[in-house]
């Protein structure tokens, strides 16, 4: 026994001097900035890379919303829209060309040409309105993304149609700064763009990112999903709406109908790998409805999902049932495949 005891003292000693060393591992620096960019707030929270590195991926934020701004009449989107075709940087056409293969996949309940519509409303304009019924159907003759070309970098649309590429940019903008900051050696951070948020990597101290997902009926939140290198985004009825005569009308519209979307989902979190799908999605399952959404994901497997409906019910898939902790006063199901 005694002769174990100087062997012991020696293992108590190197784990002391090993916990502090793990206290006194320098942290990666820690780089934030918040900014209004694409009609929403963002802030990015970088750990580690070179300087610059947060001006540089602050600077491709600004350069992708000139080129994808409906409402910028110098961007590319308004040029297409006013000209009927327009040559397109890169970055516009593979957005177009992946949110035009998205449209196809979600059955048109993702449609880029649903501007005219969007415009009526009053939606990035500000000038609400709900729009007469006839007036709607003539517009309806004028959404329907099979209609839009993609040649090489040319784009070009029907007479009196408009593309919006609003529902999927911020993902775009995501995967955009995700893919900028890895080349730069950043291995974590949180990109908050409005109501997207893509995580690179884990936690500088290698947890994961714990988001809140919105409460839609109050100032609270349902739950927390736990993340890494994923990008989890929502989309609601209450980020964007109106009220007339006591109802309520917002920005995500059923492109059957051409009014807003009204499907019993008070709003959609898609936790994804891509941002552009994780955005056409949100989108797309606000508008397909609970049994419509859940349908697609047993199809496909390749997100999962939170659901609030607007009785407060909340749904899961089976995929984030660990990863997702609700908050006490809300009912979860888990959707099964
Ligand atoms: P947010 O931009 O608030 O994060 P979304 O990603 O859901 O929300 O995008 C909504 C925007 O997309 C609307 O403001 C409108 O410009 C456009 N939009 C609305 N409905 C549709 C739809 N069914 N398909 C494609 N774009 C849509
Ligand atoms: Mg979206």
């Amino acid at each position: 026994m005694r002769k174990r005891l100087p062997l012991r003292a020696l293992a108590a000693g190197l784990a002391l001097l090993l916990a502090l060393c793990a206290g006194c591992t320098p942290q990666p620096e820690k780089h934030t900035e918040t900014f209004a960019a694409m009609d929403t707030v963002m802030t990015l929270t970088l750990y580690g890379g070179e300087d610059g590195t947060l001006s540089a991926a602050k600077d491709r934020v600004l350069e992708l919303e000139s080129l994808l701004s409906v409402t910028d009449p110098d961007s590319e989107i308004a040029a297409l829209n006013r000209d009927g075709s327009a040559a397109l940087s890169p970055d516009a056409a593979e957005l177009l060309g992946r949110a035009l293969e998205l449209c196809g996949r979600t059955g048109g309940a993702l449609d880029v040409t649903i501007y005219p519509v969007v415009r009526a409303w009053g939606f990035t304009t500000g000038n609400y309105a709900v729009p007469d019924g006839g007036v709607i159907a003539d517009l309806l003759t004028r959404v329907d993304y099979t209609q839009v070309r993609l040649d090489g970098g040319t784009a070009s649309l029907p007479e009196g149609f408009e593309l919006d590429l609003g529902a999927v940019a911020k993902g775009y903008t995501g995967d955009t700064l995700a893919a900028l900051l890895k080349e730069n050696g950043v291995t974590s951070a949180l990109l908050e763009l409005g109501g997207n948020i893509h995580t690179v990597g884990t936690k500088p101290d290698g947890s994961d990112w714990r988001v809140a997902v919105r409460d839609p009926a109050g100032d609270g939140y349902v739950g927390v999903v736990s993340v890494a290198s994923k990008a989890v985004i929502t989309s609601g009825g209450y980020e964007r709406y109106f009220e007339e005569g006591g109802v309520r009308y917002w920005h995500i519209m059923d492109p059957k109908t051409g009014a807003p979307a009204r499907s019993g989902l008070a709003s959609v979190t898609v936790v994804a790998d891509s941002g552009v799908y994780g955005d056409a999605l949100s989108t797309a399952l606000f508008v397909m409805g609970l049994d419509g959404a859940l349908d697609y994901w047993r199809a496909n497997r390749d997100f999962e999902a939170i659901f609030v409906a607007e009785d407060g019910s909340v749904t899961v898939t089976a995929g984030l049932e660990d990863a997702f902790a609700l908050s006490g006063r809300h009912n979860m199901a888990v959707a099964r495949p």
